[in-house]
């Protein structure tokens, strides 16, 4: 039996390069690179390896009739026109809960470090400013009030980890969840209006575009601190500079943007934020994991076998 041929379309790591290597005939991001090898291929190609961040749009998968199956390295798959391959009767994977952890670890991370002000303290000490005084008093975490917007495989683990320092948890989600102890607000707007930290993580996409707006940072006020570790896409970015420069808002911490990895200047520039490169899920240990999955999902596929996670919308 020939192998498998399929095209990567992400910079993938070498952890998920060797198997595929060893399995399949990879062709590697000709799309991009190579014009003409891809057009002589593409008859040929029978499956998708991307990341979470990868673009797979209608026109690409029209340009592969053979394509059966796309697998992504990543929970979130916002960028996959599902519809589209659905249309085509093709199956779309992605790695769900074995990234939880370390998404949540880094939102209370970014939860300590923006109302702690840890890299602002940290530049204080290496700038040599000690000396002359101490810093500015910061905000206590403990105890206060986290607003989830997003309450799934992510947004529980983060809702444990604030149990752990007392906090209380509301949350916001497209429904009520009546099997989970915190309580349910049926708005962004409201949510913020009651919480210390809004933490987003839903999915990206078009249902929860800018769905952080002016008016949900106005409602988390002067006092309100906005953590974005879902997609930049769900926050509308211009507003949100708009209220950290205005004082609207207290601070943010923030690993998505909209139009990664270009951070705007003005972004940039604010003292108020802590920024980091999503890096989510970018521990070692989470992304073998993650490359195991998204390569067992593969290897299922081609083996006519149950496909370990494949996306809702393909179940
Ligand atoms: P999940 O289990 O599917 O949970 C998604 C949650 O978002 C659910 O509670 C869902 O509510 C809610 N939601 C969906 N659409 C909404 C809307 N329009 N308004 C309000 N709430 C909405 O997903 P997950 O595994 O927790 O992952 C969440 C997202 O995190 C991923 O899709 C990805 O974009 C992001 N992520 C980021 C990183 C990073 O590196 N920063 C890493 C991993 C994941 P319902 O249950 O009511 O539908």
């Amino acid at each position: 039996m020939p192998r498998p041929e399929i095209l990567v379309v992400a910079k993938l790591p070498p952890f998920l390069m060797q198997p595929l290597i060893e399995n399949f005939v990879v062709h590697d991001r000709i799309h991009e690179s190579d014009p003409a090898a891809f057009a002589k291929a593409a008859p040929r190609i029978r499956g998708i390896a991307g990341s979470g961040e990868s673009k797979v749009d209608a026109a690409l998968i029209d340009r592969l009739p053979a394509l059966e199956i796309i697998s992504v390295m990543g929970v979130g798959y916002d960028g996959v026109d599902v519809a589209a391959a659905k249309a085509r009767n093709v199956v779309v994977t992605h790695t769900p809960n074995v990234l939880n952890d370390d998404v949540a670890d880094l939102a209370l991370a970014l939860m300590l470090c923006v109302a702690r002000g840890i890299p602002q303290s940290d530049r204080y000490v290496r700038d040599g400013r000690w000396p002359s005084g101490p810093m500015p008093l910061a905000r206590k975490m403990s105890g206060s009030r986290l607003g989830l917007v997003g309450i799934g495989r992510i947004g529980q683990a983060i809702a444990q980890r604030a149990l752990a320092f007392g906090m209380s948890i509301a949350y916001t989600a497209r429904s009520a969840k009546p099997d989970l102890p915190y309580r349910y607000l049926p708005t962004a707007r409201e949510l913020a209006a009651e919480s210390d930290f809004l933490v987003v993580i839903t999915p990206g996409g078009a249902t929860t575009r800018k769905l952080i707006d002016a008016e949900v940072l106005r409602a988390l006020g002067p006092q309100g601190f906005l953590i974005n570790v879902a997609r930049g896409s769900v926050v509308d970015e211009q507003a949100l500079i708009e209220a950290l420069a205005a004082g609207t808002i207290a601070g943010a911490g923030l690993d998505v943007f909209e139009n990664e990895p270009n951070v705007p200047d003005a972004l940039r520039a604010l003292t108020n934020v802590v920024l980091t490169s999503h890096i989510g899920s970018a521990t070692g240990q989470t992304r073998r994991a993650m490359a195991d999955l998204a390569f067992a999902n593969l290897a299922a596929h081609f083996a006519r076998k149950p496909l370990p996670s494949p996306v809702p919308e393909c179940r």
